[in-house]
């Protein structure tokens, strides 16, 4: 939605007197698109995604490398450029009978951060498939012809030295602002549109103190130890969140952060599915979901916070920590008194609900400790809604709406759904369940959040395409791939250990496949897809026999191809730099074989129609992250570690200084190039490992 500049954005202490409001709207605002939409059919098997991007300040002669804050001008250029459209359809390899719109580019947290999704979604033909690259490499493309000569879009996650001391954004500006009231980052690197600093700022405040974003530090053989972050400054005294530091935020052998930026300012690869129905978008949403860490482990690209290599490789901690609005009460640090409840996950974290009313949904998969709002929930069965949505809409619904426009507030309008949204949209969960809009217009969709943004889109291609595949034969077989809901979150935290790609192992469901003999023949058989009268039983048994731990090798590629490669990941792990990293993922000979969700999207599409040609191209897809799985190709994280370790400037001290940072950006640049002109990767020097061996 759209905002007027004009609007006024409530201050915490009068938003929060609002939030009872809010909430009892946006219930009646749920309500009345779940009785609208909730028998809507037969929509049509739409998917779309979203690609992020930084915006850097880049030439060779300059001796560093900047982030820009021209996210503004930026969006306007690209807003009134009325050729936009031709450029769609022009040289981008897209099919000439389908047009295709010309991409939709939209604002982020970040000053210097950039959206692009697809002009449409995509559809049901295994061929447009083929278009999401092309397309990607076109807003890459268009992107960069609405930014100066000596600047660029790029896909790292996050910028290496975002907060460092120092001059690190074009234009730059002094720091402490009095919204984020950071040591490192100027409210400037927030979107200036009051949303964003408001959003910022009544975190800070309903929270009581900044967030605080401590990400383990890399110790590196001349890194000092214990390690004390250098940039933190104890000595401050403008604002009453100084003291944080003083009172313990920064211990010792973390990276300090201590603005949501950090967070909110990383780059991530979404994807949305629409479903056909309400029941297949509650199957989709429950079944992607332990899906979640193990795509999360496999995009890998986060390895650098503020200057120095951390220990963990993805973004997905800091986001939850930087935009953690809980009280000292909430985190159970202090006695309930004022609060209502003690919450144990932040915001932004991965889900807590099944939603699902599949028979094989068991009760021991969901969180005993789930907590939920009891009046929402009864007003929503009271609205007809089933006992097992309400939990999920009840759990969101303990949050505070945090940023509040007075302007909303005059008139209850059940033509929108903008109080629902406003709960909604910020509880940032790694799967999101998005009901139709108030006008009913599109279906109920399921959104995949968990990926980091890849440095190529063909990598962004891949994993895109194949969340899609794997969708695909989870609908067709029938695909059962439930482990008990906090096994999920237990996953997420083991996919930031650094490597876990190769070095962890991670809960799955032993048997994906429905347990009575005719759904199992129906499976098998490949192309029937199972119905409603093969429903298995509700299972019995032990829960805990249903999964076991499993390397992302034998979860990805199967038990076979994981023993065949095991000698290659366990030397991927190990390569050089770093002797004391250990591996538990090593799969064990006693363990029941899995088959591999890479065999299993092939014998699918062994199973339909796919032309020759499609077909090759979907292979170079599943390649990339057959080899990713195995070690036999580099995670984004692992190839800037190596980059890092190698340069003649670094001092095995975990610091990423300003040379090392323009190298690695222009060696990012390069590699973005030879993607434009359709070049090979094959000897390039900068791509060594992690992208080398394709096409
Ligand atoms: P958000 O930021 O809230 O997730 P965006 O509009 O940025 O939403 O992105 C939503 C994605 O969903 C885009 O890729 C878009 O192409 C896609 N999309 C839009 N409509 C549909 C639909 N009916 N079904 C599936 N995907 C859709
Ligand atoms: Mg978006
Ligand atoms: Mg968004
Ligand atoms: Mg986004
Ligand atoms: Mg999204
Ligand atoms: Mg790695």
């Amino acid at each position: 939605r759209t905002f007027s500049a004009a609007w006024t954005a409530l201050d915490w202490p009068n938003a929060k007197k609002q939030a009872n409001l809010v909430r009892s709207w946006g219930i009646k605002q749920l309500l009345e698109i779940w009785n609208k939409a909730k028998g809507k059919e037969a929509d049509a098997m739409l998917w779309g995604d979203e690609v992020e991007y930084l915006v850097v300040s880049y030439s060779e002669q300059d001796p560093k490398v900047l982030l820009s804050l021209k996210q503004a001008d930026i969006l306007e250029a690209l807003e009134h450029d009325k050729g936009l459209s031709e450029k769609a359809n022009g040289q981008n390899g897209s099919s000439p009978q389908t047009s295709q719109p010309p991409p939709v580019f939209h604002p982020e947290f970040g000053r210097f951060m950039l959206e692009a999704t697809p002009g449409k979604p995509w559809g049901i033909e295994f061929k447009e498939l083929l278009e999401v690259e092309p397309n990607m490499k076109l807003r890459r493309r268009i992107a960069k012809e609405h930014m100066l000569p000596n600047e660029y879009p790029i896909t790292l996650t996050t910028f290496p030295r975002l907060g460092s001391p120092g001059v690190f954004t074009d234009p730059s500006y002094p720091v402490s602002g009095p919204k984020l009231r950071s040591q490192f980052v100027p409210d400037e690197i927030a979107n200036p549109h009051i949303r964003f600093p408001t959003l910022a700022a009544n975190i800070r405040s309903r929270r009581g103190r900044k967030v605080q974003v401590n990400v383990p530090v890399f110790r590196d053989e001349k890194t000092p130890w214990p390690w004390r972050d250098p940039t933190v400054n104890y000595d401050l005294h403008q604002w009453p969140e100084d003291d944080d530091v003083r009172n313990g935020a920064a211990p010792d052998n973390f990276i300090h952060m201590d603005a949501m930026a950090f967070g909110m300012g990383s780059c991530c690869l979404q994807i949305t599915f629409q479903a056909k129905n309400l029941t297949e978008g509650r199957q989709m949403y429950d079944q992607l979901s332990p899906l979640g860490p193990i795509l999360l482990a496999l995009t890998a690209a986060t390895p650098i916070y503020k200057g120095f290599l951390a220990d963990t490789d993805v973004r997905w901690n800091q986001i939850s920590n930087a935009v953690d609005d809980r009280t000292p009460e909430e985190l159970g640090e202090k006695p309930l008194v004022n609060d209502r409840w003690r919450i144990p996950k932040s915001r932004y974290a991965s889900n807590s609900t099944y939603i699902s009313e599949d028979a094989r949904l068991r009760p021991e998969y969901l969180d005993p400790d789930l907590v939920i709002d009891e009046d929402i929930k009864q007003q929503l069965l009271d609205g007809g809604m089933d006992d097992r949505l309400a939990t999920h809409f009840a759990h969101l619904f303990i949050r505070d709406p945090i940023v509040i426009f007075s302007e909303d507030l005059k008139e209850l309008d059940l033509s929108k759904t903008d109080h629902f949204e406003n709960i909604q949209s910020t509880n940032w969960q790694h799967m999101r369940f998005k009901p139709p809009p108030a006008d009913n217009s599109i279906g109920w969709r399921v959104e995949f959040r968990s990926m980091e943004v890849q440095i190529t889109d063909f990598e962004n291609a891949a994993f895109a395409v194949f969340i899609v595949l794997i969708t695909r034969v989870i609908l067709s077989y029938n695909l059962n791939f439930y482990i008990p809901i906090t096994k999920v979150d237990e996953n997420m935290q083991t996919a930031h250990a650094r490597d876990a790609v190769l070095t962890r192992r991670f809960y799955f469901r032993r048997n994906l496949f429905p347990t009575t003999r005719a759904a199992r023949s129906s499976a098998s058989g490949a192309s029937t897809p199972s119905t409603a009268a093969s429903r298995p039983p509700t299972p019995t048994g032990p829960v805990e026999n249903e999964y076991r731990l499993m390397s992302i090798n034998e979860i990805i590629n199967g038990t076979a191809y994981a023993k065949a490669t095991a000698a290659v990941a366990a030397t991927a792990a190990n390569r050089g730099d770093d002797p004391s990293s250990q591996t538990d993922a090593v799969d064990k000979d006693e363990e029941d074989e899995f088959p591999g969700l890479i065999p299993l999207v092939e014998s699918y599409l062994d199973s339909v129609n796919v032309d020759v040609d499609t077909r090759c191209r979907l292979a170079t897809y599943l390649d990339l992250i057959r080899k990713r799985a195995s070690g036999e190709l580099w995670t984004a994280a692992r190839w800037i570690r190596q980059f890092v370790a190698r340069h003649p400037e670094y001092q095995k001290d975990s610091v990423v200084g300003d040379k090392i940072t323009k190298d690695l950006v222009a060696a990012v640049i390069r590699v973005g190039e030879l993607e434009a002109r359709g070049e090979a990767f094959r000897d390039v020097p900068e791509v060594e490992g992690f992208l080398r061996e394709l096409r």
